[in-house]
């Protein structure tokens, strides 16, 4: 009986009984192992580089790349952080998954690495340039056609977008911006460029650019919309926060709208170590997410009703703190911190009197540069009002 009439006989060979040692527990193998190296290379490299990941998760984690032939093999994470001392915790260890299998997205064959342009646009800006030559006119008798605007417009969200090369899309962001300084200024043009925790050379690439030509530069917030914009309004800074170790100097804690172990895995062990000294936390969360383990107290609230929650918890500050029992610090800080002290101009409708905007200089009749941009307060000791500098009016003209 062969193999070949009983192809299940060749499976047999593994069932062989073969030379043994080590008292049965060890026997010699006949079958070749050289299927190993395939293994064996994947691991295999020539050099090992210090690198981090530009993803805006703006853990800047430290990782060593193991480099085979220019090619990112694999990745682990570095160890050999500074030490922040005896009375803080360590940031390493730092990393998380996303990090471990960055190289992925490195090679992934789904990864933009050429412009696209709509398709609506494209050609309409090949015939217009091929009309004109020049790429301004070119440019000019796009964007101000109605019907043709409306064309490439109207298809956004649609698809539809096709490969142009990169000289093609420089030249027509170059005639689209110069089209649009000669027509209506340079401050017309808003641009943003990548946060510099993606890439500092991005950012100051854009950025530099944008300042040359005299065109604001969106803040982050601005473009993602993921700041709570009372931020910047009431404290006057971007984003008012500290870095993560410094979770372990506090006493209290409310964690919300942040999953920490999932969005900021390299930090969140600083939470737990916040944990040990005894802080006290507690999570907002609709569900048991990951967060929640931290916490001393969950809150947990029901879903689409967390801003009820923090307009309630401001109301019962306010009122016991400011108007039933003020408070000298909640006064203070208030005060020396925040825009609480301008003054607000009371509006009435429908018999209800409502906060409306800032008070500004011009209400009052007061003259000088940007007065219309200027807030004021009530001076107790002068009994009059007083103007602040540090509000709007005063980062432009003579005194800005
Ligand atoms: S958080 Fe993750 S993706 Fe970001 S730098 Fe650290 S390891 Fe890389």
């Amino acid at each position: 009986m062969s193999n070949k009439s009983m192809p299940w006989m060749g499976k047999l060979k593994y069932f062989a009984k073969r030379e043994k040692s080590a008292e049965g527990w060890s026997e010699m193998s006949p079958v070749n192992r050289d299927w190993e190296d395939v293994y064996r290379r994947r691991w295999q490299h020539d050099k090992v580089v210090r690198s981090t990941h530009g993803v805006n998760c703006t853990g800047s984690c430290s990782w060593q790349i193991y480099v085979k032939d220019g090619i990112v093999t694999w990745e682990t994470q570095a160890t050999d952080y500074p030490s922040t001392g005896p009375d803080m915790p360590e940031f390493e260890p730092r990393g998380c998954p996303r990090g471990a299998s960055f190289s992925w997205y490195l090679y992934s064959p789904l990864r933009v690495k050429h412009p696209y342009v709509r398709g609506a646009l494209l050609d309409m800006w090949r015939d217009a340039l091929q009309t004109h030559g020049d790429p301004v006119q070119a440019w000019s008798s796009i964007a101000d056609d109605p019907a043709k605007v409306k064309r490439y417009k109207s298809v956004r969200g649609k698809g539809g977008l096709i490969r142009a090369s990169w000289g093609e899309v420089t030249q027509i962001i170059a005639a689209s911006l110069i089209h649009t300084i000669k027509e209506y200024g340079p401050d017309r043009i808003i641009g943003f460029s990548p946060i510099p925790a993606m890439s500092m050379v991005s950012y100051a690439a854009g950025s530099r650019f944008l300042s040359l030509m005299g065109s604001p530069l969106l803040s982050f917030y601005d473009w993602y919309a993921d700041l709570p914009p009372a931020s910047p309004q009431i404290w006057g800074d971007q984003t008012d926060v500290p870095e993560s170790s410094d979770w372990y100097n506090s006493g209290y804690i409310l964690v919300w709208g942040s999953n920490l172990p999932m969005t900021r895995t390299p930090d969140a062990h600083f939470l737990a170590e916040a944990r040990y000294r005894g802080t006290k936390v507690v999570s907002v969360s609709p569900d048991y997410a990951e967060y929640v383990k931290f916490a001393d107290t969950w809150m947990s609230v029901k879903q689409g009703t967390d801003g009820a929650l923090a307009m309630a918890m401001g109301h019962v500050i306010l009122k016991e703190f400011y108007i039933e029992k003020p408070t000298d610090y909640f006064m203070q800080y208030a005060k020396q911190y925040t825009d609480f002290p301008n003054l607000l101009i009371v509006e009435e409708k429908d018999g209800v009197h409502t906060a409306g905007r800032f008070l500004v200089g011009e209400d009052l009749g007061i003259t000088g540069n940007n007065m219309a941009w200027k807030t004021l307060v009530y001076d107790e000791n002068s009994g009059t009002y007083a103007m602040p500098k540090g509000s709007l009016g005063f980062r432009w003209g003579e005194e800005g």
